[in-house]
């Protein structure tokens, strides 16, 4: 990818202790071994994970949030390239989908808040932590990341590149995407009514829709800025969403598929809707839930 030209987002938040402007975040850090736990939960709850599903309780997602920590605020803003990078994707995603929500939706677009944080962190959702890979909170319209997932996404998933990395924000900013036009709400309120199984397979629509929304993003923006993605960008991107299918985790977690807990769909449905929306660049090629065929 080529973000010279991108103005970085100013809806960060960064959560992350120490490290004064530096790079320093903790990889593996003191308190837990995030690879271990990543890939114990991986099978159910990784990447871009609806929250209503890692925390069961009731009354999560109307919750209050909880105590922020102490404000970063007289901390100059870290430079190091990963902390860049991901404000420069998400201000292109906040100036593409502003475009996309007024010229095909006729709305405005509100961004919401990318949180940086390492290990644990309060939000609306409860206690968001790394292990839980990226997720987005709808309760309070924030996407939470910890940097060393892509690590993660790296060495143990064999996938990397910079726009993996994209696409990696891009899901999430899918959620919000989902959030704002209520599609979220719809799901929630589905799921509640259904047993484990269907409310699944409800999650994996939702799942898949979000990384057909992220192939839009792409598409337009690459659209606005022909020479925002590279030679090769694209299938990082690809197989990226290859490596996180839920028959590929599980078969790496556990040794074998268990079809009727996956969440987040196959790598083959990965793949395919987010080349979907890559291909097409239209958010109305996305509706995973009229499909037939995921
Ligand atoms: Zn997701």
């Amino acid at each position: 990818m080529r973000l010279d030209d991108e103005a970085e987002s100013q809806n960060v938040e960064d959560r992350r202790g120490g490290g004064f402007g530096g790079g320093g975040f903790p990889i593996g850090g003191k308190s837990i071994g995030i690879g271990t736990i990543v890939i114990a939960l991986a099978a159910s709850y990784f990447f871009g994970i609806d929250p209503s599903l890692i925390f069961q309780g009731a009354s999560v997602i109307q919750g209050q949030p909880q105590q922020a920590p102490q404000s970063q605020a007289h901390r100059p803003p870290a430079t190091d390239q990963l902390t860049v990078f991901t404000r420069k994707v998400l201000g292109n995603t906040e100036r593409t989908w502003e475009h996309i929500f007024e010229t095909d939706l006729n709305r405005r677009y509100a961004p919401p808040t990318l949180v940086l944080f390492s290990g644990a962190t309060p939000t609306a959702c409860g206690t968001g932590q790394s292990a839980m890979g990226p997720f987005y909170c709808p309760g309070d319209q924030k996407v939470y990341i910890d940097l060393a997932f892509y690590d993660e996404l790296r060495k143990r998933f064999g996938a990397s590149g910079d726009f993996a990395q994209a696409y990696v924000i891009a899901h999430e900013i899918g959620h919000h995407v989902q959030n704002l036009l209520g599609v979220s709400a719809k799901v929630d309120a589905a799921r509640r009514r259904m047993g484990e199984a269907q409310a699944n397979q409800l999650s994996v629509r939702m799942e898949l829709q979000a990384d057909c929304l992220a192939g839009v993003w792409a598409a337009t923006a690459q659209k606005a800025n022909q020479a925002l993605l590279e030679a090769g960008d694209v299938e990082e991107g690809l197989k990226a969403a290859a490596a996180i299918g839920d028959d590929r985790l599980q078969r790496q977690a556990q040794g074998y598929v268990v079809p009727e807990a996956f969440t987040h769909g196959t790598s083959e449905q990965r793949v395919r809707w987010l080349r979907q929306g890559l291909t097409t660049g239209d958010i109305r090629k996305c509706d995973t839930f009229a499909a037939k065929k995921l």
